[in-house]
């Protein structure tokens, strides 16, 4: 993978740029300002960069070979690296935590850097909401793929993945992640693997990857929603009900039928892991006065070509930003400190 377009870098210029993340989008971040000669730090809480691409995207789908590769050539450019360092302000504890062994304030990296580019992506699985979802065998997808792929680029002990084999797995969604999560179930030797959504199969953005698995074999359910997970401290089954589309909004109706599964794993969504919390309270615009910009999965769902572009875009206005308003005189840490607050007490 590629993250950055020059040959070499230009002239060094004076102002030194923090990114919180290296994912797609702070790590195309970074390329473009090293080219642009700028000192670029990128803090990640990870052993290494990539985001979901080195961490979750399965191994057959996107080697991590490549990843490295691109991360090498923004080594060779000058950016710095600071891994296994989770930068945290009122951050609760997220996916992939466990992997941080430095921690950095928020606060210190405002009063070191001229600006700030948050790329932290979204590593909260968001829980689905029935119940039996606390029984053995039921699994948050994401979590699922990460250990999966960390187990498979040799970091995570194989004896805590869970054995599929010859099982039934029952997927719920239908993005990128239910589609990951079929893949690694098959190569983990699942016998039969179904994935069901609530809506129809064309409103899913994952379409063409999940009619592929199709014609493999995989059974594909649509619009139909679960209500409760059936076991006895293991999971048996799920029930779902028929949904119908209203006015673009999923309702559920009475008909409602029950799968059998050994295995359960939701990919229902990821939300936002800022520093920040609910960066999407917090006024983008009024922050990026202060020079604290966003980018990538962190604001949405993107993917990787958009988090890219969109890296690269923020880069270009931090750069505007920095040769038009000499920033450290106009907001000292303390000042910008305050402004994070009062903004998030205001909006949130
Ligand atoms: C399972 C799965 C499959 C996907 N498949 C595809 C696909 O086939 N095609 C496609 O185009 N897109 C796909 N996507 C989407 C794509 O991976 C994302 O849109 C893209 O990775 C977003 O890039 P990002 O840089 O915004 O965030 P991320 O890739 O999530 O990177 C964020 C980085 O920030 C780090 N971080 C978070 N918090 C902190 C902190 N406080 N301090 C320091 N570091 C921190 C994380 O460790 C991570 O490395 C997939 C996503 C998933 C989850």
């Amino acid at each position: 993978m590629r993250f950055y377009i020059c040959r070499e870098r230009d002239d060094p210029k004076p102002f030194r740029i923090a990114i919180i993340g290296a994912g797609p989008a702070g790590l195309a971040a970074a390329g473009y300002l090293a080219c642009r000669g700028y000192e670029v730090h990128v803090y990640e809480k990870m052993p290494e960069g990539g985001g979901m691409v080195a961490f979750a995207i399965p191994e057959v789908r996107i080697p991590v070979k490549a990843v490295r590769e691109g991360m090498a050539d923004l080594e060779r450019i000058g950016v710095n690296f600071h891994f296994r360092t989770k930068v945290v302000y009122d951050s609760p504890k997220e996916l992939g935590d466990e992997w941080a062994e430095h921690f950095v304030s928020l606060e210190r990296l405002l009063g070191e850097f001229d600006a700030l580019l948050i790329a932290t992506g979204a590593w909260r699985p968001r829980n689905l909401k029935v119940p039996g979802i606390d029984l053995s065998g039921v699994y948050d997808a994401l979590t699922l793929l990460h250990h999966v792929k960390m187990a498979r680029i040799g970091y995570y002990p194989w004896s805590r993945i869970p054995d599929l084999k010859g099982k039934h797995v029952v997927i719920i969604g239908a993005g990128y992640t239910a589609v990951d999560v079929a893949i690694e179930a098959r190569l983990l030797g699942a016998e039969k693997v179904t994935i069901v959504y609530r809506r129809s199969l064309n409103q899913s953005y994952a379409k063409a990857e999940i009619r592929k698995l199709v014609g493999e074999g995989m059974e594909f359910i649509e619009m139909a929603s679960p209500v409760r997970i059936i076991g006895n401290k293991k999971v048996k089954g799920i029930e779902f009900c028929r949904t119908r589309i209203v006015e673009g909004s999923v309702v559920m109706t009475n008909e409602c039928f029950v799968i059998d599964a050994d295995v359960v794993a939701y990919a229902i969504g990821q939300l936002p892991t800022s520093p920040i919390r609910e960066v999407v309270c917090a006024n983008e615009e009024i922050l990026k006065e202060a020079g604290i910009f966003f980018a990538g999965d962190v604001l949405a769902p993107r993917n990787i070509g958009t988090a890219m572009r969109e890296g690269r875009a923020r880069a270009n206005e931090i750069e505007e930003w920095l040769l038009s308003k000499a920033p450290r005189k106009i907001f000292p840490v303390s000042a910008t400190t305050r402004l994070i607050e009062s903004v998030m007490s205001g909006k949130c």
